[in-house]
């Protein structure tokens, strides 16, 4: 029978996308919460929430134990684990049944056999189905292994058999490297999975990343609800899935499909799960099994009509599936975009912060958006540190794409860095639109990926003047009652006054000249060239500038982070630009980097320091390493010369830009 309550051991877009399929099917949830989630979104959505918990994971969305006595308290008769967490935790499914609480996802069984990539190979490898060359085997000798590395042939992956997340996976290309890789990624696996156990595969170098949706029920139906093509990546991890896979024919579509059903059924699968599989030239080759729903399922969802939550549901009440095979259709092309807090230019670390200003696009029949997060959110250093997803559908992927383009350009978010800016210009890549796509196309097109923003356009420059004078005090010149600048609409007046200002964006200075002109209007000195800009000012900061007959519409913000309040932000058509009102009685600002102060990237915590005060180091030598997120960023010497201060210790917890050492030139010795 239908669950009337159920609980979700989840937080973020992933609750919130399971409480709506709950909502439609009449069935109460039950959302539970750290500290830190006491007002977030899922918990704001749910029928009824239970508090979990300190902030940290461990002590709170991964208690299971506190999480069955939730279940318990509040009457649910099943546990929804989303993914992450406990989503592929064995004893979490088994805890949960024998609490007399059914899980939403496969046997504990089932997990297991999954659970461990290298397991899961050699099972494959009996079951017929094809395995990229490697070594998964038990012998974890050092020396052992890298001898494999040497007869499987460099560039070899190393993988974390526990893996998940990019977690513990490092590509080696040279015999001289192996050690010091296999080190790094023994010590990620055992942070991150408690389990070092890795194994080795060889790196391809073009490769695609295809996956096929499997479902099945208790009443032995395995069914494939096609493929997804997840080839965009950074740090080996998604950001942009679609379906179907483009360019592959229908018979590679169908083998790949079978070779997936054969999976889930060697293993008696039920509910939802994905098989991975890599894929160069005409082959593809077995990766792992995802026992649970993925990020990206919602592409699936939008070729194929169905909720897979839904599905999921029904399942798990013991009904069959709602279609057989020949019943199961797709129509069109959906493509999803993951949203992430993360510097594009540290290497897509992860970022945290308050999301002080959010606006995402209208949803549509074109555009479907989870987002688990509302303007005002905090992304904090404990979960992972996704947005929302987009997804765009249309009849094929050219439009797809234009719709996700025009999405794209309307979201606007200041607060925390994000990928967006990347996101975008993929979207809009030539290669992209050719389906010209592999899981290198990040790093081979990082060059345009990367490259700074277009410098402000006249537009963004007047929408700046207009802001930073409406936000001048009212009386900044007291010793002037008639200055026109203390008036509160500057444009009524006639007669020669102006103000100058100056705007730094990064990558140039602007200095301008301000003069108001007709009402509405400014006219605006720069570089030689005076240009007269028509504002209309719009509800929600939103603004009308005309400029020689072209109008364009954008948003104008105050910096609300007080530590960023001599910023003024713009979004123009997707773009974000950030104006310093350069104050001109400030230093340079380059004594930062004059002082050979060295700071942390990202938050996180301190897992290893390898210097002391007094040591002598040459620029690029490994300093600190900070772990944030359960992944290891190393942070090294900007330049050579001495540590004079070492700030941090093992243990430490350092929040974003927080000095970590002060490395100074190494004193010429005395000679003579
Ligand atoms: P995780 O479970 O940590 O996410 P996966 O095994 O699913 O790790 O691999 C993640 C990604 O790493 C893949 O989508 C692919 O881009 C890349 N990858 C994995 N194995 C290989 C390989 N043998 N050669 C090249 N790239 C690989």
């Amino acid at each position: 029978m239908m669950f009337d309550t159920i609980l979700i051991a989840n937080r973020g877009e992933i609750a919130c996308r399971i409480i709506r399929t709950a909502r439609r099917m009449g069935i109460r949830s039950i959302a539970v919460f750290s500290e830190a989630d006491r007002s977030a979104a899922h918990v704001a959505l749910a029928d009824a929430a239970v508090a979990i918990g300190p902030a940290a994971a461990r002590d709170s969305y991964l208690d299971g134990a506190r999480i069955i006595a939730a279940a318990r308290e509040a009457g649910a008769q099943a546990i929804h684990p989303g993914y992450g967490f406990l989503s592929e935790n064995a004893a979490f499914a088994e805890a949960c049944t024998a609490a007399g609480l059914i899980f939403i996802g496969p046997p504990a069984a089932a997990i297991r056999a999954m659970g461990s990539k290298s397991a899961a190979k050699s099972l494959m490898e009996r079951a017929g189905v094809p395995l990229v060359p490697g070594y998964h085997g038990t012998d974890q000798a050092p020396d052992r292994l890298a001898a494999h590395a040497a007869s499987i042939g460099y560039p070899v992956l190393i993988k974390a058999s526990a893996g998940g997340g990019g977690k513990g996976m490092r590509i080696v290309t040279a015999p001289a490297d192996f050690a010091a890789a296999l080190d790094l990624a023994k010590g990620e696996a055992r942070a991150a999975f408690g389990d070092d156990q890795i194994l080795i595969e060889k790196y391809l170098t073009r490769p695609r990343h295809i996956e096929i949706q499997v479902f099945a029920d208790t009443h032995g139906n395995v069914v494939s609800l096609f493929e997804r093509d997840c080839s965009i990546q950074r740090r080996h991890q998604k950001i942009i899935e679609e379906a179907p896979a483009p360019l592959i024919s229908d018979d590679q579509r169908f083998t790949m499909g079978e070779a997936a059903c054969a999976a889930a059924r060697a293993i008696d699968y039920v509910g939802a799960g994905t098989v991975e599989f890599i894929a160069e030239g005409g082959d593809f080759h077995f990766m792992e099994m995802n026992t649970r729903l993925q990020v990206e399922h919602p592409v699936t969802e939008l070729i194929t009509g169905l909720d897979l939550v839904e599905w999921q549901f029904r399942v798990a009440a013991g009904e069959a599936l709602p279609l057989t095979q020949n019943e199961i259709e797709r129509t069109g092309h959906a493509i999803e975009i993951r949203l992430y807090a993360e510097d594009p230019l540290r290497d897509f670390a992860p970022s945290t912060g308050t999301i002080h200003h959010l606006r995402l696009p209208e949803p549509s029949a074109h555009i479907r958006i989870d987002a688990g997060v509302r303007q005002g959110d905090a992304v904090s250093i404990h979960y992972d540190p996704m947005i929302a997803k987009l997804i765009a559908w249309d009849h094929d992927r050219a439009s797809a794409i234009r719709h996700l383009a025009r999405a794209l350009a309307a979201l606007e978010i200041d607060g925390v860095r994000t990928n967006l800016p990347v996101l975008r210009r993929i979207i809009g890549h030539p290669d992209f639109a050719a389906a010209d796509l592999d899981t290198g196309f990040i790093a081979r097109h990082e060059p345009i990926l990367l490259a700074p923003a277009a410098p402000a356009s006249p537009a963004v420059i007047a929408a700046a003047a207009h802001r930073w004078l409406h936000d001048l005090p009212r009386h900044a010149a007291p010793s002037d009652p008639h200055s026109p600048w203390t008036l509160k609409s500057a444009w009524r007046l006639n007669g020669p006054a102006y103000q100058d200002v100056t705007f730094d964006d990064g990558t140039a200075q602007f200095a301008i000249r301000i003069h108001p002109a007709a009402a509405g209007q400014l006219t605006i000195d720069h570089a030689g060239a005076s240009t007269t800009a028509a504002i209309a000012v719009l509800p929600d900061d939103r603004l009308a500038i005309t400029i020689d007959h072209l109008t364009t519409t954008l948003t104008a913000l105050r910096h609300t982070d007080p530590a960023q309040h001599d910023h003024i932000v713009i979004f123009a058509d997707g773009a974000r630009h950030a104006l310093r009102i350069v104050d001109p009685f400030a230093g340079t600002g380059t004594a930062h980097a004059a002082s050979g102060l060295v700071t942390t990237p990202m938050p996180g915590r301190v897992i290893a320091v390898g210097v002391a005060p007094g040591d002598t180091v040459a620029a690029g030598d490994l300093l600190v390493t900070v772990e944030a997120m359960k992944v290891q960023f190393r942070i090294t010497a900007p330049r050579g010369g001495v540590v004079t201060a070492l700030s941090c210790a093992v243990g430490d917890l350092v929040e974003d830009g927080a000095e970590l050492a002060v490395i100074e030139p190494a004193p010429r010795p005395i000679t003579g």
